[in-house]
C-alpha cells in the first residue's frame, strides 16, 4: 500500500482543530508536495521531515510523495505537523505499520537529527482532539504535562522519531508524562505587606468585588504598583472554563511553565509603557503570539505610567478593551484571541515625577493638566474609579504597628459580594456589576429612588458627570452595597460611588 493517513491537530486563534495528514506515494520524479494551505514554517517541514527520517536511520522513499492536510480550507500554522507528516510518509512507504497509531493524534516538531521538539499550543490542540472523540495523543516530552490537563485523554510522550517508529513496529515503548508535583501554595504579593493606604486598599477591594476598572494617581513611592499587583490575590480562583482559556493562551504564547498545571490564579500582566504594539496586542509570523492584553484575559492588565504611552498604543488598546477580544489581521487571514481583562492604570500627577509629590514639584498647572490629559480621551472615561494616593511617610509607617489585613481576609469579603451580584444577575448571565448595561440599572426593577441618586443628577446637570459616568457610578454603588451586605444601594452608597468615580475619596481630583 502506498497511502497512509495519520491524525494531528492545529490551531486557529485560541481554538484547536483536528487535522488529518494523508500521504500518497506514486511512481514519478522523486519529490515531496505539501498541499492544504501550508504556511512558511510548514513548507520548511519538507526539509525537516526528510532530514529527520534519514538521520533516524530510515530510508527516504525515492518516489513522488504528496502530503495533504485536511480539512483543506483550514489555515495551518506552525511546525506541530512534522511528526504526523513523517509517520504518514513512512507508513505510506510501507516502512512501518500504521495500526498501532490508529486513532492516535501525533503532535510535535522534528529537529534535523530526528529529535522531537516541543511546540506552542499543545493544550488547546489536545482539547480539540478530545472533543473530536480522540482518546490517545502522542506529544513531545516537554509538552506532556500540559497535555495531561485535558480530561479523558491518555497522553504518551516521545523524545525522538526513532522511538516512535520502534513503537509502531512493536519493538519499542513510549515515555510516560513526567509526574506533576503537587501544586505549591499560592505565592505572590499579599496585602499583608502593604502598610497604610486605606483608600487604595478600599478601592482595590471594590474593584475586585465588582470587576471595575481602576485608575491610581500618585507620586512615585505612593504604592501604585504595589497595590495593582495585589489585585489578583483578592480575586476568586478561575472556574474550569476560564482556567482552560487562560492556560491555553499561555500555551500558545509559549509561556506556560514546564510542569504544565492548569492555571487557577487570575493572571497579572504589566507591560512596560514603551512595549511594542506586537507585545501588547499580539503578533509575529506563523503561529501568531498572543500579546499582554490576551495574556491578561480573565485577570488584570496593569498599565503603569500610562501618560507616557504613545497615542497609537492607547488607540490600539481601546477596541480590544471594549469588545473583549483582539483581532489580528495577517496576509493569510485573521487570528482572534480573547482579551477580557480588568484594567488598572497608574500615573504620576506630573511628568517631573517628583518623589515628594506636590511640595517639590514646580511645574506649572498647564503642564500637569496636559500630562494627565493624554489619557483622558481614549481610556479615562472607561475607567470606573479614580483614586489619589499620597506618599507613605516614615512617621505613618512607624505608627502603623498593627499588621495589615492579609489578602485572604479581603478575598473572603470579595467572594461574598461577588456571590450576591452573581445571584442577582444570574438570569441575565452577568457575573459582576461591571458587566451590567447602564439602561438596566436605570429601569425598574433596579432603578433607585430619586432621593438616593440626587447627587448623581446634580452632577449630571452641572456637567461634572457624563452619561457614561452616571452609569458607572450606579454600578459602583451596587458593588458598595454588595460588600456591605445590603440588597440595594442606599443614598450613602451612591455618594460613596460618586466620590470614587470622581477621585474625591482622597480629596483631590486630577483634571
Ligand atoms: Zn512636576
Amino acid at each position: 500500500m502506498s497511502y497512509a493517513r495519520v491524525l494531528c491537530a492545529g490551531l486557529l486563534g485560541v481554538a484547536g482543530h483536528l487535522v488529518e495528514v494523508e500521504a500518497d506515494l506514486s511512481n514519478g520524479l522523486p519529490t515531496l508536495l505539501l498541499t492544504g494551505l501550508p504556511d512558511t514554517a510548514l513548507n520548511e517541514a519538507r526539509d525537516r521531515v526528510r532530514a529527520a527520517i534519514v538521520n533516524s536511520g530510515r530510508d527516504w522513499p525515492n518516489r513522488r510523495i504528496t502530503v495533504n492536510l485536511l480539512p483543506a480550507a483550514l489555515p495551518k500554522h506552525g511546525s506541530g505537523f512534522d511528526l504526523a507528516i513523517a509517520v504518514a510518509v513512512l507508513a505510506g512507504a510501507g516502512e512501518l505499520p500504521a495500526t498501532r497509531l490508529d486513532g492516535v493524534a501525533l503532535i510535535g516538531e522534528l529537529g534535523l537529527d530526528g529529535t522531537v521538539r516541543p511546540v506552542r499550543g499543545v493544550l488547546p490542540m489536545v482539547a480539540a482532539a478530545a472533543q473530536a472523540g480522540i482518546s490517545r495523543v502522542i506529544v513531545p516530552v516537554a509538552n506532556a504535562c500540559e497535555a495531561t490537563v485535558v480530561p479523558g485523554v491518555t497522553v504518551r510522550a516521545v523524545d525522538t522519531l526513532h522511538r516512535l517508529v520502534e513503537f509502531a513496529q512493536g519493538s519499542g515503548t513510549l515515555l510516560d508524562p513526567p509526574a506533576v508535583p503537587p501544586a505549591p501554595p499560592p505565592a505572590g504579593p499579599d496585602l499583608a505587606d502593604l502598610a497604610g493606604q486605606e483608600i487604595g486598599r478600599y478601592a482595590l477591594e471594590i474593584a475586585a468585588a465588582g470587576g471595575h476598572h481602576l485608575a491610581l494617581f500618585g507620586p512615585p513611592g505612593a504604592g501604585k504598583t504595589m497595590l495593582a499587583e495585589r489585585l489578583p490575590s483578592i480575586l476568586p480562583e478561575l472556574d474550569d472554563e476560564a482556567a482552560l482559556e487562560v492556560t491555553a493562551l499561555q500555551s500558545i504564547a509559549g509561556v506556560l511553565p514546564a510542569d504544565g498545571r492548569l492555571v487557577r490564579r487570575p493572571p497579572f500582566q504589566a507591560p512596560h509603557h514603551s512595549s511594542s504594539l506586537a507585545a501588547l496586542v499580539g503578533g509575529g509570523s506563523g503561529l501568531v503570539r498572543p500579546g499582554a492584553l490576551s495574556l491578561a484575559h480573565r485577570g488584570v492588565l496593569f498599565l503603569d505610567e500610562v501618560p507616557e504611552m504613545s497615542r497609537a498604543t492607547l488607540q490600539a488598546l481601546r477596541q480590544p478593551l471594549e469588545s473583549g477580544r483582539v483581532v489580528l489581521s495577517r496576509a493569510r487571514g485573521t487570528t482572534e484571541y480573547p482579551a477580557r481583562a480588568q484594567l488598572v492604570v497608574a500615573a504620576n500627577p506630573c511628568p517631573c515625577a517628583s518623589p515628594a509629590g506636590d511640595h517639590a514639584c514646580h511645574c506649572p498647572p498647564t503642564v500637569r493638566r496636559r500630562y494627565l490629559g493624554r489619557l483622558s480621551g481614549p481610556l479615562l472615561d472607561r475607567i470606573d474609579m479614580r483614586v489619589n494616593l499620597l506618599p507613605v511617610r516614615a512617621a505613618q509607617l512607624m505608627a502603623d504597628s498593627a499588621p495589615a489585613e492579609p489578602s485572604r481576609a479581603v478575598a473572603a469579603r470579595v467572594a461574598r459580594a461577588r456571590e450576591s451580584a452573581a445571584a442577582r444577575w444570574a438570569t441575565n448571565g452577568w457575573r459582576v456589576n461591571a458587566e451590567v448595561p447602564g439602561p438596566v440599572l436605570r429601569r425598574a426593577p433596579w432603578r433607585l429612588p430619586a432621593r438616593d441618586t440626587a447627587v448623581l443628577h446634580g452632577a449630571l446637570d452641572r456637567g461634572a458627570l457624563s452619561a457614561r459616568g452616571y452609569d458607572r457610578c450606579l454600578r459602583l454603588a451596587w458593588t458598595v452595597a454588595d460588600l456591605d451586605g445590603r440588597d440595594r444601594p442606599s443614598e450613602g452608597d451612591v455618594c460613596e460611588a460618586y466620590q470614587l468615580r470622581m477621585g474625591e475619596a482622597a480629596g483631590r481630583v486630577p483634571k
